[in-house]
């Protein structure tokens, strides 16, 4: 077997199926092999009849008691209907525009059909369409695999049994000291059971060891790349320590947590190597402050930093932040956003070449795209939790080997986070700035929505700020009762809350237009801000302390999370009100986890419970490997062995030097090239 051979090579695959295998992926005879099933048709269990389940695939055997009779019906469809016997019960099988159904399937002749079971009328049981073979071929667990209009099941089974066919041994991977320790069949095994597998015991046991390899290599290839990190040299060191002195310009006294997450990453910045380090911490947990405290220690170390922020309307805020912040020490701060004016951005782009500029921040994209620095020793991303090994990468290009620091404000659970920045150092804030105060969240119906405006206004009245947040809206959604942002603004603002001054910001506005409508809520100028999902992240008003969230069902639970952080920034008691008609058992479920905890790595928990980890993430761009076979979630059991045997070989054969060990080298370089090119390849 030559796993690196084309997929065109296998016999029987012309250039059609070839092309048909491309476009699911597979490309080599490796690929194949690793293309595993998403199902099974399993006709090993035959079931009487009459205890077959409703609405589940089922294997039965029977005998035709009449021959068929094709019949069109109006619409010209052809359809024949039979009617089969297990001896015990009978079933009425239903064929479509099939012209040679009548010849196929003779009359006293016993089958086994596989089909899935419906009700009919007067509730008898019934199968559509089932697949059929004559009794005395007795067929097996048959492997379905995802399939698309190039390309079916059936002629993947075929090329992968042709391919199979060869009964030489598939080459193990794991040294005998891992199977025998987790009790794991062979890889031969293993690949040839996952296809064609004897049991439904033979499936597990193939599965486990696929599972293992996965997460196994996995895990050692994030190992890997963390030690690569964290070797990797440079000329940005931290030769004086001025965090101190940076703690005396804050209006308050750092934290604890504050303090120890600064230090971790001071003394990073000092060893000679890049640091690459995560800042977790609930929302409002500080991290802006840390960020601060670092870009100090660089500045005064004559470097250049770059803070970016997902939302230019967090930028914004942060300038202001670090701006007022380091107005008495004189570090420069710079400002780059989609509002400002050419001429201006030529201006701003020089000072930070020639190096007068400390702090550049800005967007993902503007910073990244066209500037150049003087000398850029740290790179700090905000709220990026959503991207993976391969994004941050790419971020370090504008400098040699700057620092990279991480925040982000998704706690998320321990087994994944070991995943998703498995390659990083982390710091943990697990500590709130003194005072706070939890805020109290409801859930109403919004035929409670007139007692709700009269309590903002309560707020209102004693000088506080508030949000009312919408769901961002499609049209299809206007019928069905979803808030509309923009004419909900119209309405409340000439109605309910008249007299009040209330503010409207969404993302579609110019980013002009959103500086000016945050401003005036900072200052408050503006006392309700009508808004949208753009104030998730990081905003920071802490006079706003009341927010209601039009159509909550609409959120996901992490969201909401990020959402209600936005109020009990300070030290007075917030209210977060959600509003939904919704009685999804989904919704309720969410709701009540928010009414009744703010522990936001609890309502991550939830979160990944609830939605699995591809949407916890958000979509594309979650920064989580893909996986062929593992599933984070229910495989967690697996996760921690394989976790816990390469942190073994981490330790003792770092290089996998030894013989043992040679194979599992090549797996995770390829795997790592994978990491960090999205489209390379993935071959036994
Ligand atoms: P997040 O972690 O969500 O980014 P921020 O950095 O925006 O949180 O901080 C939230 C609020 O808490 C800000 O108003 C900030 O000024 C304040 N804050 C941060 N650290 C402390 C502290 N040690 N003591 C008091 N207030 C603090
Ligand atoms: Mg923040």
């Amino acid at each position: 077997m030559n796993f690196s051979a084309d997929i065109g090579t296998v016999k029987g695959v012309g250039k059609v199926r070839a092309d048909g295998f491309r476009s699911l992926g597979v490309r080599t005879v490796g690929e194949l092999l690793r293309f595993y099933p998403r199902a099974y048709e399993d006709w090993s269990c035959v079931l009487p009849i009459d205890r077959c389940p409703i609405g589940e695939n089922v294997c039965i055997k029977g005998t035709l008691l009449y021959p068929l009779k094709n019949e069109r019906v109006h619409g010209g469809m052809l359809i024949a209907k039979g009617s089969v016997t297990d001896g015990e019960s009978i079933i009425t099988l239903t064929f479509f525009n099939n012209k040679y159904i009548t010849s196929m399937l003779k009359s006293g002749e016993e089958y086994l059909f596989y089909g899935k079971i419906t009700l009919g009328r007067y509730a008898a049981r019934e199968m559509l369409s089932p697949m059929f073979v004559p009794a005395k071929q007795s067929k097996a667990i048959l492997p379905i695999y995802r399939q698309n209009p190039k390309i079916t099941t059936r002629q993947i089974r075929s090329a992968i049994e042709t391919v199979l066919s060869d009964k030489t041994e598939i080459p193990e991977i794991l040294p005998p000291y891992i199977l025998e320790r987790f009790s794991l069949v062979t890889l031969d095994t293993a690949i040839r059971q996952i296809h064609f597998p004897e049991s439904a015991s033979a499936i597990q046991s193939a599965r486990d060891r696929l599972i293992f390899d996965e997460l196994f290599i996995l895990q050692l290839s994030l190992m890997r790349l963390k030690s690569a990190n964290s070797a990797v040299k440079t000329d940005n060191i931290v030769k004086f320590d001025c965090t101190d002195e940076f703690f005396g310009l804050l209006p308050f006294e750092p934290t604890n947590a504050q303090k120890k997450a600064v230090k971790a990453a001071v003394s990073d910045m000092k060893s000679g190597k890049q640091m690459n380090r995560l800042l977790q911490g609930d929302v409002g947990s500080g991290k802006t402050a840390a960020a601060a405290a670092l870009v100090y220690v660089c500045a005064k170390n004559g470097m250049q930093s770059a803070l970016m922020a997902p939302t230019e309307v967090l930028a914004v805020q942060h300038f202001e932040t670090f701006t007022k912040l380091f107005a008495s020490a004189g570090i420069n701060c710079a400002l780059l956003t989609g509002s400002v004016k050419p001429s201006e951005k030529k201006r701003i782009k020089e000072r930070i070449k020639n190096g007068e500029t400390d702090l550049v921040i800005g967007t993902h994209a503007l910073i990244q795209n066209d500037v150049e620095f003087s000398r850029l020793g740290l790179v700090i991303t905000d709220e990026q939790h959503r991207f993976g090994v391969k994004q941050r990468t790419g971020l370090c290009s504008k400098g040699k080997n700057p620092h990279v620091y991480v925040m982000s404000a998704t706690p998320i659970p321990r087994t994944l986070a070991l995943i998703v920045f498995g390659d990083l150092d982390v710091s943990v804030l697990d500590e709130l700035p003194p005072g706070r105060q939890k805020t109290v969240t409801y859930a109403i119906s919004s035929k409670k929505r007139k007692g709700m405006f009269d309590y903002i206004k309560t707020y209102l009245d004693k000088g506080f700020q508030g949000y009312i947040v919408c769901p961002l809206v499609e049209e299809s959604d206007a019928a069905a009762g979803v808030q509309n942002v923009e004419e909900y603004y119209e309405k409340v603002k000439n109605t309910v809350f008249k007299g009040y001054s209330v503010g409207l910001l969404h993302g579609k506005m110019t980013p002009k237009k959103k500086d000016e409508i945050m401003a005036d809520f900072k200052s408050g100028k503006i006392q309700l801000l009508i808004t949208t999902v753009v104030i998730e992240v990081g905003v920071d008003v802490p006079n706003a302390v009341i927010m209601a969230v039009e159509n909550a069902e609409r959120f996901g639970l992490s969201q909401l999370h990020q959402l209600r952080g936005r109020v009990g920034r300070g030290t007075q008691t917030s209210t977060c009100i959600l509003v939904t008609d919704s009685t999804g058992e989904d919704t309720l479920k969410r709701m009540n986890i928010m009414c009744s905890t703010t522990d936001g790595f609890k309502i991550a928990d939830e979160d990944l419970r609830l939605r699995g980890p591809g949407d916890f993430f958000g979509t594309r761009q979650h920064g989580l490997p893909q996986l062929r076979i593992a599933d984070l979630m229910t495989d967690s059991k697996i996760l921690a062995e394989t976790r816990e045997i390469a942190e073994e070989i981490t330790e003792k054969d770092p290089d996998f030097i030894r013989d043992e060990h040679i194979k599992i080298g090549r797996q995770v370089k390829k795997k790592i090239n994978s990491l960090q090119t999205p489209a390379a390849a993935n071959t036994i």
